[in-house]
């Protein structure tokens, strides 16, 4: 596991970076700022600027967590996602990603990157010299996703950095799945950290956000395009967010132990025939994962059960059947009716996705508890 650097520390920063307090009152906490109209003396704001204060504060925040000098927050995780690959590309450029990416962002890539007469190339990205095969002249950008959703993959994030420097293109990581708390990618080259904030770092599942963080000068791009597309956050909402990180270790701290007990249970069992979680000595990526991941392997992991999955998820009581993720209560899904439903089913059998693959985002419930609940579905 990566040491931490000496005054980084994630507990002390998520609870106070970026906070604005409140020095007419001498409050300790950052105020709701809901006022979309400023005077424009000293600065333009506005909230499609992304420079309300509430804005700023859960910027500086995400900044501090994400170690970089700038972060951005969206009003969902894909117009972070979005904003930013425009931001970096024009009609005749070529982005590179891995096949196995959220939904989503597969289905949005799929959709509106021809359509600007842009293109892209999806590759395995197990092996990362399949992202250097993909490089052509026109390439700009370099995508990535790890650990992936739903299969928990890991890709190689040092040599995928290498690589694009190398080629002098921008790299962007999608880090939803490992949140700020287990992986920060800027460590180790990447460019452009993205983030659905709906997950982890909201954490509550009361909430729609996004981030984008990394260095001044690629948030400055990024916010060039963002003001056009207006995928700006709401000051109440930005508090919500702010209010939620403060607390983002704690709860991912408990979501890496209850996953890493959850998986060597649900690997133990005869009546679950497979068990993807990065944790897990003998997952492909492990050792990778070990490398790159700080605190821990992350609160999601997925298996495939052998009997009929939605029978399965009927028979749990505490575990919810729920879309989404990252949340403190533990949720269940299928992503072939869920995440990746958008998916045509024989590019999900390519992508290893099987109709009997179950998500689990695991939650701050005592750990005990939840596998005595697996234990009651797998009967
Ligand atoms: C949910 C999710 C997104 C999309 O985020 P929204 O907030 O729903 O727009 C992107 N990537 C990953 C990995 C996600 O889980």
């Amino acid at each position: 596991m990566k040491k931490q650097k000496a005054g980084h520390s994630k507990l002390t920063q998520s609870v106070h970076a970026g906070s604005l307090g409140d020095p007419q009152y001498g409050g300790l906490i950052t105020p709701v700022f809901p006022s979309s109209a400023y005077n424009y003396d000293q600065v333009v704001r506005y909230p499609r600027y992304f420079n309300t204060p509430n804005q700023k504060a859960v910027a500086g925040k995400l900044a501090a967590l994400e170690n970089t000098e700038s972060a951005l927050v969206f009003s969902s995780g894909m117009a972070a996602i979005l904003t930013s690959i425009f931001a970096f590309m024009k009609t005749g450029d070529h982005i590179v990603l891995q096949s196995d990416l959220y939904g989503g962002t597969h289905h949005a890539i799929l959709h509106e990157i021809p359509r600007y007469g842009m293109t892209f190339t999806m590759v395995d990205g197990s092996d990362p010299s399949n992202f250097e095969k993909a490089i052509r002249k026109e390439t700009r950008v370099l995508f990535i996703e790890t650990p992936s959703n739903p299969l928990l993959r890991i890709i190689d994030i040092a040599a995928v950095s290498r690589i694009a420097r190398k080629h002098r293109l921008i790299t962007m990581i999608d880090n939803t799945f490992a949140s700020p708390v287990n992986q920060n990618p800027a460590d180790l080259g990447i460019d452009i950290m993205l983030h659905s904030g709906t997950k982890y770092i909201g954490g509550h599942s009361d909430l729609s956000c996004g981030v984008m963080a990394g260095s001044g000068k690629h948030a400055e791009q990024v916010l060039g395009s963002a003001l056009h597309f207006g995928g700006s956050l709401d000051a109440h909402t930005c508090y919500l967010v702010e209010r939620s990180l403060k607390t983002m270790v704690l709860r991912v701290r408990q979501q890496n132990q209850n996953a890493m007990l959850i998986a060597s249970f649900l690997k133990s069992e005869p009546k679950i025939a497979a068990v993807n979680y990065p944790g897990l000595k003998d997952h492909p990526g492990h050792a990778i994962a070990k490398k790159q991941m700080s605190e821990g392997f992350g609160g999601m992991l997925s298996f495939e059960v052998k009997t009929d999955p939605e029978k399965f998820i009927s028979r749990l009581k505490i575990i919810r059947k729920a879309v989404s993720l990252g949340g403190v209560e533990s949720t269940i899904c299928s992503p072939v009716k869920t995440s990746h439903s958008k998916v045509p089913p024989a590019e999900r059998k390519k992508m290893g996705i099987s109709d009997k693959l179950l998500r689990l985002s695991v939650g701050i419930e005592d750990a005990q508890d939840l596998i005595h609940d697996l234990k009651g579905a797998i009967g």
